[in-house]
Parts: structure tokens; sequence; C-alpha cells
């Protein structure tokens, strides 16, 4: 069996993590390295997608109930109003370092274009 990745052992509550969302199908919690005022992940539940490169049509509405999540916690976390970004670093040369699908909200500050 495949070692549990760190958010899967976030997924299961066998470490701690600051969780902001959270339903059958996803969760959003705090990153633990902040790059801006706020920055949540959003991931999965499910330990199939590793990257947005598994990502199928059978996913579709996955992905799209990912993305109503992302926007209510970016109401939730008062960043709606002046923007924010939604960042899914994909693969080696993205530098995707956890292989679980997750999703980067960021805000609370100017963003440059274009990225490092
Ligand atoms: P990526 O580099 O796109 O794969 O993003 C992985 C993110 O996970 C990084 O921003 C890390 O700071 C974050 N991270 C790693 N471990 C934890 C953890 N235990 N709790 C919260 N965020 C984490």
């Amino acid at each position: 069996m495949e070692e549990k990745t760190i958010f899967k052992r976030i997924i299961d509550k066998e470490i701690p993590s600051n969780i902001v969302y959270e339903d059958e199908l996803c969760l959003a919690f705090h990153d633990v390295s902040p790059q801006a005022p706020v920055h949540v992940l959003v991931i999965p539940k499910t330990t199939k997608l590793r990257s947005l490169d598994d990502v199928t049509e059978d996913d579709v509405q996955l992905i799209g109930h990912i993305f109503a999540v992302i926007r209510e916690v970016a109401r939730q976390l008062g960043i709606a109003d002046g923007g924010y970004r939604v960042v899914s670093n994909c693969g080696e040369h993205a530098c995707q370092t956890v292989p679980h699908l997750h999703f980067h909200l960021i805000g609370g500050r100017d963003f440059t274009w274009p990225p490092g």
C-alpha cells in the first residue's frame, strides 16, 4: 500500500491543521507556510487525484464543488472584495510538493504577474 501523503493524514485527523471548511467531499485548511495574509489549501478527500493532471470528465462534479467552496471560503475569510488568486501547482516543473490535488487560495495583498 502507498504511504499516506501529509494531506491524507490531515484528512484523517492524524495530524493537526487549522480547518476553515469541511464537508463529505473536501477540506479547507490554512497553509502552514502562508505566502499571503490569507493562504488556504482546498483539497478533495479522495486520494485518487494526485494532481490536476489526473482530473477527467468523471471528476467534473467534484471539481465544480471545490470551486464553489473556494468562493465561499474567500467570502468567509474576507478576501472576496479585494480579489484573490487560486493556484494549483501541477507536477515537478510547477513545484508541486504534495502529490494530492490541492488548490491554493491566496489573498489579502496585491499579487504580480507573471508568477515566478
Ligand atoms: P505545493 O507546493 O503546491 O504542492 O503545495 C503544498 C503546500 O502544502 C505548501 O504551500 C506547504 O506549505 C503546505 N503544507 C505542507 N504541509 C502542511 C501542513 N502540515 N499543514 C498545512 N499546510 C501544509
